[in-house]
């Protein structure tokens, strides 16, 4: 099969390759026709709670792909190759507006808040022109309170390219949306620097929840981070929270929000709609309870 002796060693290697190059074009190719249809990719909603007061806080929205033979796709498998497509910028347009159409559903009736609800940026999404006319479209067709709608940007991106960052990211915060650094921990951020990034809230990456239980470095890390963020007056979500004893270790240390498996995995639409019901209830009740008394 090889056509020269000298190319030999790199034969084993040739198949494989090419397998993962048709993969990759299938796939691209699937992706370009669901973008076209339309229905097929969703957003899933994770629940934020806020357990200093027990409240209900907002959502992450998730994308995920219903492939019609494939099942559901992970971003993990589709985001890259969206972003090296430029796909991304498509998709990540109507995640805006889907998030934002979702906010508006969620707003109670005759006013009140809705819940707060995250969209993940990608780099690349962030690098085109068009991300701030994406947002304000969203907001305008929708009118939605700016607030509730929440971007979010990992660290590493954003000390990618620290000056238009920090530009973008103040334009962002200038219409009235919310900012969060994702994954916060896993980059290289230099931390004399992070007061100068405008955003509202740090995420810390779930590696260091999971290390907190493993040694008082582990637990003492992710109480310097919470520190930090609290005196540069942002927010914090502790990210891929799995455990009642984790929940409560970070009460103590003062963390606000938790995200993660404790609570729920992301939700489709309809069942995040359940879920925030159920919330709003509890709430109500506690809200009765307390007059009543
Ligand atoms: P991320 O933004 O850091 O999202 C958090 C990921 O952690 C999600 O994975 C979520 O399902 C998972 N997770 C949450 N709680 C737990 C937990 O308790 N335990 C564990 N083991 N995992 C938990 P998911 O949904 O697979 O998304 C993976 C990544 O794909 C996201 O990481 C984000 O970077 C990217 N992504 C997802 N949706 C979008 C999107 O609409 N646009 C862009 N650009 N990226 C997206
Ligand atoms: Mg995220
Ligand atoms: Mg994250
Ligand atoms: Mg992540």
């Amino acid at each position: 099969k090889a056509k020269t002796t000298g190319r030999n060693k790199a034969e084993p290697f040739e198949p494989a390759m090419h397998a993962t190059a048709v993969k990759r074009f299938d796939l691209e190719a699937d992706l370009r026709r669901a973008i076209a249809k339309g229905g097929e990719l969703e957003l899933f909603y994770q629940p934020i709670i806020d357990i200093q007061n027990d409240r209900m806080h907002g959502y992450e929205a998730l994308l995920r792909w219903r492939h019609p033979t494939r099942g559901l796709v992970s971003p993990i498998d589709f985001i890259p190759l969206a972003e090296d497509t430029g796909l991304i910028v498509e998709i990540g347009r109507r995640c805006i507006l889907e998030a934002a159409r979702q906010i508006a559903a969620w707003t109670p009736p005759g006013g009140g808040m809705p819940p707060q609800v995250a969209v993940n940026v990608s780099g690349r999404q962030f690098a085109a022109e068009g991300l701030l006319d994406d947002i304000e479209n969203a907001l305008r067709i929708t009118e939605i309170p700016p607030g509730s709608l929440k971007l979010e940007v990992t660290e590493s991106l954003v000390m990618d390219n620290p000056e238009r960052t920090v530009d973008l990211l103040k334009r962002i915060m200038a219409i009235g949306c919310k900012v969060s650094i994702d994954d916060f921990g896993t980059g290289y951020s230099s931390l004399s620097h992070l007061h100068r990034f405008p955003f509202n809230t740090l995420k810390i990456d779930r590696s260091f929840i999971v290390r907190m239980a493993d040694s008082r470095e582990g637990f003492e890390i992710v109480r310097v981070i919470a520190s930090m963020a609290k005196v540069l007056e942002r927010d914090v979500v502790a990210e891929g929270v799995e455990e009642q004893n984790q929940v409560t270790a970070l009460r103590d240390m003062g963390v606000e929000f938790v995200q993660g498996y404790v609570f729920s995995k992301p939700l489709p639409a309809a069942e995040a709609t359940a879920f925030l019901e159920k919330w709003r209830q509890k709430e109500r009740d506690r809200g009765a309870g307390v007059a009543a008394s």
